[in-house]
Order: structure tokens, then sequence, then C-alpha cells
């Protein structure tokens, strides 16, 4: 396992890139290609768990669409891209971890049209066990602090694309989030109502009942989608509806949820919010090991 912290280009491994397998210090790109500088690059976050990459058909599924949003569509079909997952699993011998295809637009021209452009594809595994630490202590839910940056409007950016321009804007939020000392963001919509975190979707408990925001403005999460279900297969009523930040203070619960973050559980927003960790919160995320543990048994 490499050191955590260290550079993500000063490690050892296998990156599979534009069809080869490179060698980790050796999978580069050139410093004119478009996708650096017009945003032109879409990426997926898979976890493997016990070898068994969990959703895989629905995360490469979605890297294909993201590139078809962007008007960039992948040299690969997305059972190409479960295959060469897997081979890159093979080649950096982790069975636990998380995977990152990546695909972005080459060199081949520079301007805003891109037609020219070849559409390259990489993808990394490492080994990543967590995703927060949350700075009141390891079993502390997260402090989020309400971010004046929001999710764009859906005819500013095609929103379901997981696509790299529009993380600026959630890097800027969870800087702010940072500075004043939370964990990260609540992110409204352009609408003002409660959108997601900079890189997770978002539920709240309300007597009993699960509910979540419409995902209009923000990316509708597989982990989300994953938890919907699983939550209503465990007998909970779960509402996707719109949430106002006022809402949040009335609610007993709130929870995030993310293929890198899981299931994780929030325990402040800004002054305004302080809630414990609950039982239906814990009963989910409990849920949602065995069921990544399970479906990898099952394969
Ligand atoms: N929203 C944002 C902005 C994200 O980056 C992510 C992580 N990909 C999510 C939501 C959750 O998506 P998923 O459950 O598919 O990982």
């Amino acid at each position: 396992m490499a050191a955590p912290g260290l550079p993500y280009d000063d490690r050892d491994g296998w990156i599979w890139m534009d069809g080869k397998m490179w060698p980790w210090r050796e999978a580069k790109v050139h410093v004119m290609s478009h996708g650096l500088h017009y945003g032109g690059s879409v990426f997926e976050g898979e976890r493997m768990y016990d070898g068994q990459i969990f959703k895989v058909k629905e995360h490469s599924e979605r890297l294909v669409n993201s590139g078809n949003l962007l008007d960039m569509p992948l040299p690969y079909t997305a059972d190409e891209l479960n295959q060469h997952s897997y081979e890159v699993l093979e080649a950096n011998k982790i069975s636990n971890g998380y995977v990152r295809p990546l695909a972005w637009r080459g060199p081949e021209a520079m301007g805003i049209p891109a037609q020219a452009c070849k559409t390259h594809v990489a993808i990394a595994c490492w080994e990543w066990p967590k995703y927060f630490f949350p700075k009141s202590g390891d079993n502390a839910g997260l402090a989020l602090k309400t971010s004046k940056w929001r999710r764009c409007d859906p005819r500013t950016m095609p929103v379901q694309a997981k696509c790299a321009g529009i993380y600026g804007v959630g890097t800027l939020a969870k800087h702010e989030a940072d500075r004043a000392g939370f964990d990260d963001a609540l992110m409204l919509d352009v609408h003002g109502r409660v959108a997601e975190s900079s890189g997770a979707n978002l539920f709240v408990v309300k007597d009993g009942m699960i509910k979540t925001p419409v995902p209009e403005c923000f990316l509708n999460g597989i982990t989300r989608q994953t938890v919907i279900k699983l939550a209503r297969d465990l007998g909970y009523t779960v509402e996707e509806t719109v949430i106002m930040p006022d809402d949040l203070k009335n609610v007993q619960e709130i929870f995030l949820t993310g293929t890198a973050a899981e299931i994780a559980p929030v325990s402040k927003i800004d002054d305004a919010v302080n809630l414990p960790i609950g039982p239906v919160t814990e009963r989910l995320k409990s849920a949602y090991a065995d069921l990544v543990r399970l479906k990898a048994k099952a394969a």
C-alpha cells in the first residue's frame, strides 16, 4: 500500500491507459491536452470489496453516459471498461480499495471546439480505506458548513455528467468549509434548496421517515439510489422531496452517501443544528456494509 499522503504521481503500480497497461509513473498526459484547458474530462469513483467492484456496471455505464453528455463519446463500451477495470485490480494486486476510470479530450486541437480531439481513457486503482476524517474524531458525525457556492442550474451544465468541470465549485465549497473548521460543505442549489455536500448526497430522517432532495441540480449518486432501495427493503418510507435549509432544524438524523464516503453521519450544520448519530443511520450503515460484502461473496 502506498504511504498515505504520497503525491499521486510518486507511486508504484499499474495504470491502464488507451488500451495498454503502463507503469504508474509513466502514465502521463501532455500539458496541451484540451481536457486540462477546457474542463473536458469525465470520471468515475468506484469501490472494490473483496476483489469485486460494487455496482461496476452502473459506474461504467455512467462514465459512458457522462462522455455522451459532454459530446465526447468514449471509444470503449461499458462492458469493455468493466473488463479493463478488473485487469487493473489484477495488475495492482488490490482487492479492497478505490477505482478511478477517467476519460479526457487529448491535445489534437486547441480552442473551444473539440471535435478533432481524441478521447483518451485511463483506469487506476489504489487502497483508500476512508474518505472522511471528521475533525471531532473518527467516531464523530460530520460538521457541515452551508456554502456560499451553489449547485448549478441543469440548464447551465449537464448535471448528471460526472464531469471534472463541475467539480471546481465543489473544491471551492470544501476549502471554504475547511478554513472555517468544518468537515465539509452543505451545498444549496440555484433555488436555495438543500442539495448535497461537496462530494456526496444527503438524506434526513424525520419522525421515522427518510427524505432526500430530488436530484434536479446535482448528481443522482449510485449510492443514493442503492440506499433508497435498501431503506425501502428494510421497511422505511423514503420520500424524494424539496428540503429547505430551515427544515434541517426539525430532523432527528442527517447522513451523506457516496461511493467513497459510503454512509457518513452528520452531527452539525453551521451553528444551527446539533444531532447525535441516530439509530436509522446506524442501521443503514450496517445494512450497506453487509450488502457490499454480500455482493462480493456472491460474485
Ligand atoms: N455528488 C457528488 C458531487 C459526488 O462527487 C458524488 C461522488 N461521486 C456523489 C454525489 C455520490 O455519487 P455516488 O454515490 O455515485 O458515488
